[in-house]
């Protein structure tokens, strides 16, 4: 004989027989098939809040279309109802002028929770309600049909529990993905702003924020120096920690204090950026615009990426302190002759590309070797501390002095003819020559230093780094050969000059 209720469950069974992105899309498909195979009015699902005792409607069918709906019904005063609905797992409606059914649907959804910062995977407990309705009063359903309908309910647990399993295999696939591309960003990049930049809009784009930012404290961790952000356009903006509006200024100890944990229902999530104990700076997510909530399980990935992401910064950083103690001379703290080369080739660049002169003074410390051999390598490096102290001082703020090497220092001048080198180097020869030795080495002798210098000129000396250094040597030289103590001009001692 033919089973109708086999053939309805199977029908329906085939209709749900598809792989949905999420539960709604699934009720999408389910709510208008049990409306049809029942004749229904209309068809009703809400999420069950056991602990606040309530139904919250998610979504309706009625005719041909699905509405999604937000409005909780309180079951408070109902307990018979619910009793009977919890027992049973089917209650008619005791209230509405109609026939209506209510079916319980059980599932479960992979969840994770954060205790005491591990992260727990966990099967979390779903309760759903369908209510399916039938307007006309003589409709009522018969005990079959609700035997049916309750099979039915069981057959869209089924449905709800793989496809949030689904759903969150693919959540933390994507989430894996992102992590381990903007890793793979972070090491890649050179300069760790460039990093950054495309860290954020990764991170804004994978998990669909309308902002993001990057707030990055001082090297005490104490204040904020500078912040990165994204903005919903994908613009970029960077701001130095001092112009922060005011309220913004206190973030800084409100995210370590307490802003990291997760809230429901909100729009803007902080997370602390620390390597140990040492604070890095905190990321900022909103969804303001959008109104958006941030879930639960973002909030875990984004904390799991905070930690990788402070790590790179911190490293970074220590790269980036690095490079900048290499480039300087570890006894003179002047610049080493790598950076400089750099800085030369640029100036130079610059000054032809805007029609600037500049020049350039090479100076030798004078017997230099008799100061070593006399006194003592120590107070040979003395002297050279000193007079790279006095040369520092000397200088203004976009010269560029060097150890070029021994005894040997190279200073660049931008924006300054040769009359004007002259008039630097007078300065610098006064002052060194003003140098006294310690007395206690030189056993009460007063001995001074004294310099030597060649200077070149850009345009008329040379046009290229390397022609300007070869001319201010030969002036150097000359004036070596002259008797040391003093400085020339390339271009004025061009004669003397033995090629
Ligand atoms: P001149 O006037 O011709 O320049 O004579 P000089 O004795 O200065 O000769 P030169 O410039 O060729 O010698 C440089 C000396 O500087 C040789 C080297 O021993 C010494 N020197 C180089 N680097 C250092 C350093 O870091 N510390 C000390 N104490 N001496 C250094
Ligand atoms: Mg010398």
């Amino acid at each position: 004989m033919f089973d109708k209720k086999s053939y309805t469950l199977y029908k329906f069974h085939k209709q749900l027989n598809q792989s949905f992105q999420n539960k709604r899309e699934l009720l999408e498909c389910a709510l208008p098939a049990l409306r049809n195979l029942f004749k229904l009015d209309r068809v009703y699902f809400f999420d069950w809040q056991q602990e606040r005792a309530l139904l919250s409607l998610k979504m309706m069918c009625k005719k041909e279309y699905c509405m999604d709906m937000q409005e909780d019904i309180s079951v408070l005063n109902e307990p018979v109802f619910l009793k009977q609905l919890l027992q049973n797992g089917i209650a008619e409606s005791t209230d509405l002028s109609y026939p209506a059914i209510y079916v319980l649907v059980k599932w479960e959804r992979p969840s994770v929770e954060l205790k005491s910062g591990e992260v727990h995977n966990f099967m979390q407990e779903k309760v759903g309600v369908l209510r399916l309705e039938r307007f006309r009063k003589n409709r009522v359903f018969s005990e079959q049909e609700k035997e049916l309908i309750k099979a039915l309910g069981e057959e869209i647990s089924h449905n709800l529990r793989n496809t949030e399993i689904d759903q969150a295999k693919n959540q933390r696939l994507n989430i894996s993905t992102a992590l381990n591309d903007l890793s793979t960003i972070f090491a890649s990049s050179l300069r760790l702003n460039d990093g950054l930049e495309l860290i954020l809009k990764g991170v804004q784009k994978y998990f669909r924020f309308d902002r993001v930012r990057l707030y990055l404290t001082d090297s005490e961790g104490s204040k904020i120096k500078s912040v990165l952000g994204v903005d919903i356009s994908g613009k970029v903006t960077q701001q130095d920690g001092k112009t922060l509006p005011a309220g913004e200024e206190n973030l800084l100890k409100e995210v370590f204090d307490s802003m990291a944990t997760y809230r429901a229902n909100r729009s803007v999530i902080y997370i602390p950026l620390k390597v140990q104990r040492n604070k890095v700076g905190f990321l900022a997510f909103d969804n303001i615009l959008s109104r958006r909530r941030i879930g639960y399980m973002d909030f875990i990935s984004l904390q799991q990426f905070a930690s990788q992401m402070a790590l790179s910064i911190d490293n970074a950083r220590l790269f980036e302190r690095v490079q900048e103690l290499s480039n300087y001379d570890e006894l003179t703290k002047l610049p080493v002759r790598r950076y400089f080369n750099e800085k030369f080739a640029e100036e130079i660049y610059r000054s032809k590309r805007f029609d600037l002169t500049m020049s350039l003074i090479i100076m030798d410390i004078d017997w230099f070797k008799q100061i070593n051999d006399g006194y003592g390598h120590q107070i040979g490096d003395w002297a050279l501390k000193e007079v790279s102290r006095v040369i520092r001082t000397s200088l203004r703020q976009t010269d560029v002095p060097c150890r070029f090497g021994g005894d040997e220092m190279v200073i660049m001048l931008p924006r300054t003819n040769g009359e004007e080198a002259k008039i630097i180097a007078k300065r610098l020869k006064d002052r060194i020559g003003a140098i006294t030795l310690p007395e206690r080495y030189t056993e009460g002798k007063e001995v001074h230093l004294s310099i030597s210098q060649g200077i070149s000129s850009f345009p008329f000396d040379g046009q290229t780094p390397d022609v300007l250094l070869e001319k201010a040597d030969k002036a150097l030289y000359v004036v070596k050969q002259n008797g040391r103590g003093s400085f020339a001009v390339y271009r004025e001692v061009a004669d003397q000059v033995v090629s």
